[in-house]
């Protein structure tokens, strides 16, 4: 396995000797990550790397111990599914409820038995993996492998309410591709599929901003939402993913609009303080595309959000 690919254990002890041992014990299989205290182990862990798959976490520890250490990992929403051993010696734990109550998936004890440390730590890393793959495979859509509609309203719905708290814009662009039915029905479903994986390939090529979100809407249909972007901004990526997939060139000789493949994209803003419900940009955006469509396709048509009051 690569270095990148071995599973990531923060281990978080006041003494030197304790760290020492189970780095020894757990470097072969995994990454090994150490912290000294608990303060040094939130700062590890916020600003998230996403890195960290447990935590191996002694709870006698002075100034900051364990539980609390624990406690503030699970009410910060970015590490709270990261699972949690607690590190105590045998005889020190006066409550072992304690622990699992403010979210610890298990103990182990020190003295270490190096079998019973390395199969804990290998059920609670198996567990988080698969975890980790069902929520991936819950976000993406099958057939392109870019984020679905599902993380799209997840997405949308986070930015959506912290608008207001940043004061700043943020745009929606509807896309679909133009004439699709008419390329399915002359090149069949396999080539529309296949159609689609490039055209959402393209797309996601196209956003290097990490704060933006392309994703498959449905059918052949993209959404993208842009944080902290204006009207202008938004038009101007709207163009750019336009540009984008009529550069890919795939021909479709049964299209109106052009000889390759083209899209339509219908734009819409909105800006703190907001008055309506997000569904209304997205109605708006799906207006504006319907307009594209009208006004004959391969193109782009920005809406304002304000017109539903
Ligand atoms: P317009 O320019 O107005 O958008 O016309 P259109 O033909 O693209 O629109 P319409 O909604 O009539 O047809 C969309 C077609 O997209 C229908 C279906 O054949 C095709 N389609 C939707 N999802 C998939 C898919 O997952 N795979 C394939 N191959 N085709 C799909
Ligand atoms: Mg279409
Ligand atoms: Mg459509």
């Amino acid at each position: 396995m690569t270095e990148q690919k071995r599973p990531t254990i923060l281990i978080v002890d006041d003494e030197k000797s304790n760290i020492d041992v189970l780095v020894n014990l757990l470097n072969g299989e995994y990454r090994t990550v150490v912290a000294k205290n608990g303060e040094q182990a939130l700062k590890r862990l916020n600003p998230i790397d996403d890195d960290i798959d447990l935590i191996l976490l002694d709870i006698l520890m002075p100034e900051m111990d364990g539980y609390e250490v624990c406690r503030r990992i699970k009410k910060n929403i970015d590490t709270r599914g990261i699972p949690v051993i607690f590190i105590t010696a045998l005889g020190e734990m006066e409550n072992e409820t304690a622990g699992f109550e403010i979210g610890a998936v298990d103990y182990i004890t020190k003295p270490f038995k190096p079998p019973i440390v390395r199969a804990r730590v290998r059920t609670h890393i198996e567990l988080k993996l698969s975890r980790d793959l069902c929520e991936a495979m819950a976000w993406e859509d099958s057939l392109t492998g870019i984020p679905n509609r599902r993380r799209f309203e997840e997405f949308f719905e986070f930015h959506w309410n912290s608008i207001g708290r940043r004061k700043t814009p943020l745009s929606l662009i509807l896309m679909d591709i133009d004439y699709f039915k008419l390329y399915n029905d002359n090149y069949g479903h396999g080539t529309g599929d296949e159609c689609l994986k490039t055209v959402a390939c393209a797309l996601k090529n196209a956003m290097p901003r990490t704060l933006d979100l392309v994703a498959r809407y449905g059918g052949e249909e993209f959404v993208c939402v842009l944080p902290d972007t204006d009207s202008d901004g938004g038009i101007t990526v709207a163009n750019r993913l336009l540009d984008v997939v009529r550069n890919l060139k795939i021909t479709h000789e049964f299209s109106v609009a052009a000889e390759h493949i083209t899209m339509s994209a219908g734009v819409s803003t909105v800006k703190a303080p907001i008055t309506i419900n997000s569904g209304t940009l997205v109605e708006t955006a799906d207006l504006a595309l319907y307009e594209a469509k009208a006004q004959g396709r391969n193109r782009t048509v920005f809406l304002p959000c304000y017109i539903y009051g």
